[in-house]
């Protein structure tokens, strides 16, 4: 199936956040990280800096010989943070599936979110616009059909780039650009690769797999597809639950049939409106019931589609009572749940939603 994948990543973020705090340092080439006098390296350099030939991961004294002018500053990190938790609230607005990189990079899955590239795209800038109006401060978007092409299409453009690449020109994208580009070619690939002939991604692309694995052996597997522009890893955020459920703790045990179904029908409303508000889709329905002697039992049913509907949750629940409960032992606390969240692909598109309700025509 189609994804929608965007990569957002923030430009020169610690410096560009020192910057926006102290205007004074605004145009200056800033670098924050260990000062220039001691051990330690560049956490982060302003694009003023970086015009010295200034990077991240440098050794400051490096930095400090490149430009001796430069602004250097300690890394603020409680600073950074907040700002980056801002962000993060602006991207789970749009989607729940979040993939964080670091402080100030992340991938966003908007499959289940977006009916076609163009509404994708639309939301992708609104994301990048709400960023800038929240931080005062840019970033850098890619959009395209894999993580890995949305990852480079962030970067290529940088600062305050947006950068889409389509499904049916992913592999011309491609082309032109060296092979370090490539996630996981670092400089040791990049040189046994280079030393196989391949210096751009076309080199890659103009071989069969045999004469890749031929000429390059076990990293011929990854690199054909990546340098084809395919990629199926999924956006992992860690942020979604496994599973949302309720309970509820009876004052005294309860014995009678027609209480636990009221229970059962607030429970589902409620869990139905925290799987909303997560914007999530379950497909197995658990209920749990616990005695009056503390002894504790589950049940759960796994049905073909995902819901996040109360009345479907309950009568799945209803039924799990009926067969869980034939002791009719006095029961302590009755709980329903729901778990197997759809990922994005899972879920059913818009589109097909919106083809349930009836035409106007
Ligand atoms: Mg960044």
């Amino acid at each position: 199936m189609k994804r929608f994948i965007i990569h957002v990543d923030m430009d020169a973020f610690f410096a560009a956040v020192e910057q926006r705090d102290r205007p004074e340092l605004r145009g200056k080439p800033v670098v924050v990280g260990a000062p220039p006098d001691r051990r330690g390296v560049i956490s982060a350099a302003s694009y003023e800096a970086r015009k010295f030939g200034i990077r991240s991961a440098m050794p400051s004294r490096t930095a400090f010989q490149k430009c001796p002018h430069a602004v250097f500053l300690p890394v603020n990190f409680k600073r950074y943070e907040e700002v980056s938790s801002q962000i993060r609230e602006i991207f789970l607005k749009n989607t729940p599936f979040v993939q964080p990189i670091s402080l100030d990079e992340a991938f966003l899955d908007l499959t289940h979110k977006a009916v076609d590239l163009e509404q994708a795209i639309h939301i992708a800038q609104r994301i990048k616009e709400d960023i800038y109006k929240k931080t005062k401060l840019t970033c850098s978007v890619g959009v395209a059909p894999n993580k890995f092409l949305a990852k480079i299409a962030s970067d290529l453009q940088k600062p305050n780039g947006f950068l889409v690449v389509r499904e049916e020109f992913k592999q011309a994208f491609l082309r032109p650009l060296p092979i370090r580009r490539i996630w996981g070619v670092g400089p040791v690939t990049e040189k046994f690769l280079k030393g196989k002939g391949f210096k751009t991604i076309r080199d890659l692309q103009e071989c069969s797999k045999q004469e890749l694995v031929h000429r390059i052996g076990s990293l011929a597997q990854s690199l054909y597809y990546l340098a084809h522009g395919e990629d199926d890893s999924p956006v992992q955020s860690n942020r979604q639950p496994k599973s949302m459920s309720r309970e509820n703790t009876f004052e005294r045990d309860v014995r009678d049939l027609e209480v636990l179904q009221g229970v059962l029908a607030d429970l589902a409303v409620e869990v139905a409106k925290s799987l909303k508000e997560e914007d999530l889709k379950g497909k197995t329905i658990t209920l749990k019931l616990r005695y009056e002697n503390f002894e504790t039992h589950t049940r759960q049913r796994t049905g073909k589609q995902y819901t996040d509907q109360a009345k479907v949750i309950q009568s799945v629940g209803q039924e799990l009572l009926e067969q869980l409960w034939e002791s009719k032992r006095a029961i302590r606390l009755i709980g329903l749940g729901v778990s197997h969240f759809a990922t994005p692909e899972e879920e059913e598109p818009l589109q097909l939603q919106m083809e349930l309700f009836p035409s106007p025509f």
